[in-house]
């Protein structure tokens, strides 16, 4: 494995990634939603899941006219799982959606703008000590809502990073995040696109049982595309 600081060939090696990323899937505009509030809710919601049963739990938010700061608060936590079942573990995230909208309530006056111009470090913790979220989540919307430059780690970047030769299995969440600060400009733009064209590449090319390494932007940089394209 390569070790984890910085130096000069890894960033290009890097950037060189995200080029390929991005003339082979294009601009992903991230992150779909109309306000910092839904992307947080929807940030929460897609946890675990697909993004497409997290868009069905947002649609039922908007119709019932409950995404909102707060009417999630005053909302009563059993309808509020109802309404967003599509999006799975419904009655954890009805939680959680309550447990980050009391945060804001109680310390910040309701005034999310004022929740998310924290200074970065600050704002991080104030998302750690939420029920339900952790550092994936909290990054999502440090980068997405806050438009704050930090790198997003989730499983589609561990198991593609480790296809690489990158990162062994067992490597640290902080460890990988840590590896694409130190190697990669400090830009939020950058940040952004670059964990949505690794999420495209992991949700349609860079499978879990069976990458689709023939159709691969960039299986020429990696290790395990040889031993990928000979096994049965
Ligand atoms: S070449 Fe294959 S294993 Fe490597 S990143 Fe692409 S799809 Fe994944």
């Amino acid at each position: 494995m390569i070790d984890l600081k910085g130096n000069e060939k890894v960033r290009e090696v890097l950037l060189e990634v995200y080029r390929r990323l991005y003339d082979y899937f294009g601009p992903r505009r991230w992150w779909p939603a109309d306000s910092a509030f839904e992307m947080i809710v929807g940030a929460i919601l897609t946890q675990n899941v697909s993004w497409k049963g997290a868009v069905q739990a947002i649609d039922n938010l908007k119709q019932w006219g409950w995404l909102d700061l707060g009417e999630l608060l005053e909302a009563p936590e059993g309808e509020l799982a109802e309404l967003i079942r599509p999006a799975r573990y419904h009655n954890q995230k009805a939680r959680k959606l309550k447990s980050f909208c009391r945060v804001v309530a109680e310390e910040f006056d309701s005034r999310l703008d004022d929740f998310l111009t924290q200074e970065t470090g600050s704002l991080r913790r104030s998302l750690l000590a939420v029920y339900g979220i952790g550092p994936e989540t909290a990054d999502c919307i440090v980068l997405y809502a806050a438009e704050r430059p930090v790198f997003i780690i989730d499983a589609y970047t561990h198991r593609i990073f480790n296809r690489l030769g990158y990162f062994g299995a067992r490597v640290k969440y902080d460890e990988m995040q840590a590896f694409f600060v130190r190697n990669l400009p400090c830009d939020t733009k950058l940040f952004n696109e670059y964990h949505a064209q690794i999420d495209a590449l992991g949700h349609r090319i860079c499978l879990k049982r069976a990458p689709l390494c023939g159709g691969c932007p960039i299986s020429v940089m990696c290790k395990a595309a040889e031993t990928n394209a000979a096994a049965p």
